[in-house]
């Protein structure tokens, strides 16, 4: 089955995105957290968002799922590793899956950070950013998993079922709750990333100022890099940036044709209500490209019964 529209994203624009798209009566995936928006949860209080003059980013949040539901929006609870052009369709990589879509909808966010020294470089070559994705590449084979946010430890547990060993670095507090298989190293934060020996080399440093690594560096036969989102050149081979942002029209077109983008990844302001209105844009223009493909499809059809 091929999609009308693939949503990624389940902050404030991929919500808005999902519901015009809902209105537009499309046939349509919304991809990502079921839990929605980290940024938004982590909001202690949002005053600018119209209508909603003193909410907390929890209640926001909660609105934002409960209207999705009411509306009777499912989110596949995936992570998309990769996106591929592929003429007049999309492949996307949605962990081991691929699907497929005729417009896509990218509202990821900024949560990328910048890349290590030597994370692009090895990318697809000894450093992965999906685990669900790779880990059959790595059965058997030692790993180690950075992870930016606690809900990465169940890749980390994920991956030590098939591993022969899996160490655990986690860039917040705490040391998880990760089964016992998995070796948790806490107070370093990476520096680079090569080969050396035939293995990958992940040197790392101290994470605060002033005190000492207890490793200096672990060797594996994969780094997994797990951030909150990935860069999206990265992501969508092929896709232009300006900066560090995707360059987008006022349509919401990237130079990708059906390919959307929406929300903190498509520029400044990172602001809520600047994401909503460009999901709600971003899925009217790729409603429209559908539509007119539509209508070239039923043209070509008619001059080729005449
Ligand atoms: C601390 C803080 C406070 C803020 N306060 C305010 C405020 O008061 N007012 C205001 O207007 N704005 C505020 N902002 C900014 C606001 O949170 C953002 O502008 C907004 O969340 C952007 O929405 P978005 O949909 O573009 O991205 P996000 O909210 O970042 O959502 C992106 C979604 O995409 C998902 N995702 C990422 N990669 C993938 C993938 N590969 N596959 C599937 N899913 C993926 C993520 O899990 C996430 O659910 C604040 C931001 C922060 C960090």
């Amino acid at each position: 089955m091929r999609y009308d529209i693939a949503i990624i994203g389940t902050g404030p624009a991929g919500v808005s995105a999902a519901l015009t798209a809902k209105n537009r009566n499309k046939k349509f995936i919304l991809i990502g957290s079921r839990t929605g928006s980290e940024k938004i949860r982590k909001t202690h209080r949002i005053v600018n968002y119209p209508g909603l003059p003193n909410v907390s980013g929890e209640a926001l949040n909660q609105a934002f799922l409960g209207q999705l539901k009411d509306a009777g929006i499912e989110i596949t609870e995936k992570r998309v590793a990769n996106i591929f052009a592929m003429g007049d369709y999309f492949s996307l990589q949605v962990d081991q899956d691929f699907i497929e879509a005729s417009t896509v909808i990218l509202a990821t966010g900024t949560s990328f950070g910048k890349p290590i020294p030597g994370e692009n470089e090895n990318l697809g070559r000894g450093v992965s950013y999906c685990a669900t994705c790779d880990a059959p590449l790595y059965r058997g084979k030692e790993t180690v998993v950075v992870g930016w946010d606690p809900k990465e430890e169940s890749e980390a547990a994920f991956l030590s079922e098939t591993c022969s060993k899996v160490t655990y670095i986690p860039m917040y507090k705490g040391d998880g709750k990760l089964p016992g298989k998995v070796e948790v190293v806490t107070g370093v934060k990476p520096a680079s990333v090569g080969k050396a020996d035939g293995k990958m080399r992940l040197s790392l440093v101290p994470l605060a100022k002033g005190t000492e690594a207890a490793v200096d560096h672990i060797a594996a036969d994969c780094v997994f890099l797990l951030r909150e989102s990935v860069a999206p050149d990265k992501l969508v081979p092929g896709l232009q940036l300006d900066g560090s942002h995707v360059k987008a029209d006022r349509g919401m077109a990237t130079n990708l044709p059906g390919f959307y983008v929406a929300g903190d990844l498509a520029g400044l302001p990172y602001q809520i209500a600047k994401a909503t209105g460009e999901g709600n844009i971003a899925a009217i223009s790729a409603a429209q490209y559908l539509d007119q493909k539509a209508r070239e499809a039923t043209k070509q059809s008619v001059r080729q019964s005449v």
